[in-house]
């Protein structure tokens, strides 16, 4: 077992080659490659997903499957290039079946995480799904942070819905295509912040305050309906990482060969 060491890593590049030979966790024994990450981070924004799917496992690059089509129609409609973003995951080897990344597993790849962070700099901190955002928020609930604008470190923390929720139900998809035009006032905000000089202190989670909240439909009946639709949200959210169902799982790889990914 290597043992990650965040000081060592000079450079983005230094960083990937370190992550492609680590074994600080098991799931370095299941890849095919390991994703340390991809982009530029020009526009000053660093978007987080949860792990590699299939898809990403043989390619070394994250969000190359359905998911990562969404992302880059959810970018483009801002617009923003997906080359102008940096994009990684929280674990950079695919957990098994899809399956949660297990605590250990996501303490064991943290200092990648952390060193991407201070390498990249990032004015905003995009997550994608419930367990990105936990890492920086982990009293967030995603259907009633999401599309927030917090501030976490002196930085903008902005939690979205993992577009595979999205895949999965046309509610949540609706939800993020929204959320996601919020991007340039998030960059707004961090620019006011950094230009308040507000120091960040420590890291905890009591320093995550909202700055803005998305607008709320005002009438009751939609109140309701809001409400079932955040129940609706929880559950496709908790479904993310369950083993897609095996016909799901075909068609997410046909998918992807008609699209000649690999
Ligand atoms: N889902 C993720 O969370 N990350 C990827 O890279 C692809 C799918
Ligand atoms: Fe190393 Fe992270 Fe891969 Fe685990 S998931 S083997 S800690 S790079």
């Amino acid at each position: 077992m290597t043992i990650a060491n965040t000081q060592s890593w000079n450079s983005l590049d230094e960083l990937a080659a370190a992550v492609r030979s680590c074994t600080s966790c098991a799931l370095h024994k299941g890849r095919t490659n390991a994703v340390p990450g991809s982009g530029s981070a020009g526009t000053g924004i660093l978007i987080i997903g949860e792990g590699p799917g299939f898809n990403e496992d043989q390619q070394g690059l994250p969000f190359v499957g359905r998911s990562g089509k969404l992302l880059d129609e959810l970018l483009a409609a801002v617009p923003i290039a997906r080359e102008d973003v940096f994009v990684t995951n929280v674990v950079k080897c695919r957990p098994p079946d899809n399956r949660d990344p297990l605590p250990e597993e996501v303490v064991a790849c943290r200092p990648y995480l952390n060193r991407q962070m201070e390498l990249l700099d990032p004015r905003v901190i995009v997550t994608l799904g419930r367990h990105s955002m936990l890492r920086f928020y982990p009293e967030g609930k995603i259907s009633k942070d999401h599309g927030k604008i917090l501030e976490w470190e002196g930085r903008i923390l902005f939690p979205l819905y993992h577009p595979a929720a999205g895949l999965r139900n046309p509610a949540i998809k609706k939800i993020l295509q929204e959320d996601v035009l919020r991007l340039p006032e998030a960059l707004r905000e961090s620019s006011r912040l950094s230009a308040s000089a507000l120091a960040p202190t420590s890291n905890s989670i009591t320093e995550i305050h909202e700055i803005t909240e998305p607008l709320k439909p005002e009438q009751p009946a939609q109140q309701t309906a809001e409400a079932l639709e955040s129940n609706v949200a929880e559950v496709a959210e908790a479904q993310l990482s369950e083993p897609l169902l095996k016909n799901e799982k075909q068609e997410e790889e046909q998918g992807d060969r008609q699209l000649g990914m690999f």
